[in-house]
This record gives C-alpha cells, structure tokens and sequence, in this order.
C-alpha cells in the first residue's frame, strides 16, 4: 500500500540511522513531507541520497533552542516520531551519575522539548500523531544490564500516556513503540563492544522466540499505521512489537 500519508508533513529525530532512518524512508514512500533530523550530518546526506523528496537538518534533540527554530521552520507538523535514545549498558550500580542524568536528558527529556515545540499547534489545528520510539526494556520487561535505560524508557512510556490523556480532547494521538531487539547500527555497535561478538550477536537472538532480531523496517511499518488515519482510535497505547519476547 502507498499514498497513507499523503499531505501530511512528518518531523523525525534520530533519522540517519536504525529505527529513525527507517520511519522517515517510510513516511516519504508513503507520501509524507518529511523533515529528519540528527546529529549526524553525513549520515542525513546519505538518506537524502536514497530518498531525495526527504529535507534533512543537523539537529542535537537535547538542544531546545535548535528544536524550537527548526520546529518554527518546519512550519504545521502532523506526524511528530521521537527516536532519539541512548543505551546504557550496565547495572545500576554500574551506571555513574553522568550516564544517568544524560540517559535521562537523550531518552526522556529530548521527547519533552520536541512536545513543547510542537504539541501547541498540533492543539491548535486540532490534529496530530505523536510517536516515540520506547523499548520492552523498560516497564514492561526487566532486562539485565538495562537499568538506566529500563527507567528512560518507563518514563517515556509514562509521559506518553498522561500526554495523550491531556490532548485526547484536542485531536492529538500519542503512543509509544516498544520494540524488542531490533537489527540497527548501534546494535551492532553493542555487539562489537563484547570481547566475542559472535557470541553475544548469539545471545541476542536466543532470547527471541522468533529466533531473529527484528528489522528497523518492521518497526517502520507500525510506525506509518500509527501516523496514518488508519490508527484515528489509537491513543495513549504502548504498541509492543518485540518477535514475541514478552508474550
Ligand atoms: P541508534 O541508537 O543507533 O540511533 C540512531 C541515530 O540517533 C543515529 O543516527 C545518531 O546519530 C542519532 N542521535 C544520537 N544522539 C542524538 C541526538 N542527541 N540528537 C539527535 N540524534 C541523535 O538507533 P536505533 O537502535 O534505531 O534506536 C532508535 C530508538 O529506538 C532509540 O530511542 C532506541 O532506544 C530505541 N530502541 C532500539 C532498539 C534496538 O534494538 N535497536 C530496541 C528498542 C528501542
């Protein structure tokens, strides 16, 4: 199917690689203006080589002042998708003050300024689907060596819920994805960090009853029903979408 978000206009963080490149390819194939942004200028190049409809902006999403001018430039946005994140690998104990205060900043706080930036006038215009990109790894599941980013993401999901309850009576969808463990470059950048990668890449998909890691398309896929008017009755919903992990 194609043409599901024809005239909408789509905002996308995180969007040069993983989860985020993949909404924003799928926003533009299914007919959305998009706007991906990331801190990482060579890899927005790259997307807007494969798709040349996609207007990209180096953009930090912990940097309000950037987020508000870009979102004033942007001009009226339907579709706000959060991808942002950050994985701190460790126990609690393990995670020192600064990696707890940025993890909450990148994974938790970024989502609160992009809806400050954008959330008035999605209220205004009585219309918008706010997607952020959570993780089971959170209230959902407890997993190992997860905890700063376990929290980040229960907060996330939390926040989205009591958002979407204050803006239900404005026209404003907001939900959460949950993936479980999706095929991405930071992935495989956790991976490399074990002292036997094949090993640890091994482990990764033995917990997966799916037997395989997911595809940043497959989570893409969710993204663009979400954002879509197909999805007009769904708000303040965690949409797990994790092969099965925690069934
Ligand atoms: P990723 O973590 O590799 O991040 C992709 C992009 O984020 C990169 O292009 C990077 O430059 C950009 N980025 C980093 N800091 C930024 C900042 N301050 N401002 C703007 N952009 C920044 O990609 P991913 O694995 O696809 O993760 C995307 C989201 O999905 C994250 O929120 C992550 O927590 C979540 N998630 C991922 C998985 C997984 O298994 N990959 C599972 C569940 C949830």
């Amino acid at each position: 199917m194609s043409g599901r978000l024809r005239g909408k206009r789509a905002f996308v963080t995180a969007a040069a690689a993983g989860i985020g490149r993949a909404c924003a390819l799928a926003f533009a194939r299914e007919g959305a203006t998009v706007f991906a942004t990331d801190i990482d200028a060579a890899g927005l190049v790259m997307l807007a080589q494969e798709d040349g409809r996609i207007k990209t902006r180096v953009l930090d999403a912990r940097d309000f002042e950037a987020i508000r001018g870009a979102a004033f430039e942007a001009g009226d946005i339907d579709i706000l998708l959060n991808a942002a994140g950050f994985v701190h690998q460790g126990t609690l104990l393990e995670c020192d003050e600064k990696s707890w205060d940025f993890s909450f900043d990148l994974n938790v706080k970024s989502v609160y300024r992009m809806l400050h930036a954008f959330l008035p006038r999605m209220i205004e215009r009585k219309t918008g689907s706010v997607i952020s990109i959570a993780s089971v790894a959170s209230s959902i599941r407890g997993v190992p060596n997860r905890a700063a980013y376990s929290a980040t993401k229960a907060a996330l999901i939390g926040m989205t819920k009591a958002v979407a309850a204050d803006t239900v009576a404005h026209g404003v969808r907001v939900n959460a994805i949950c993936p479980g463990t999706v095929e991405t470059p930071s992935l495989q950048g956790r991976i490399n960090q074990n002292a036997d990668p094949a090993a640890a890449r091994a482990g990764f998909i033995a917990r997966q009853p799916m037997g395989r890691l997911g595809t940043a398309e497959e989570i893409a896929s969710l993204a663009v029903y979400l954002a879509s008017d197909e999805a007009s009755y769904t708000t303040g919903a965690i949409h797990v979408i994790d092969g099965g992990w925690t069934m």
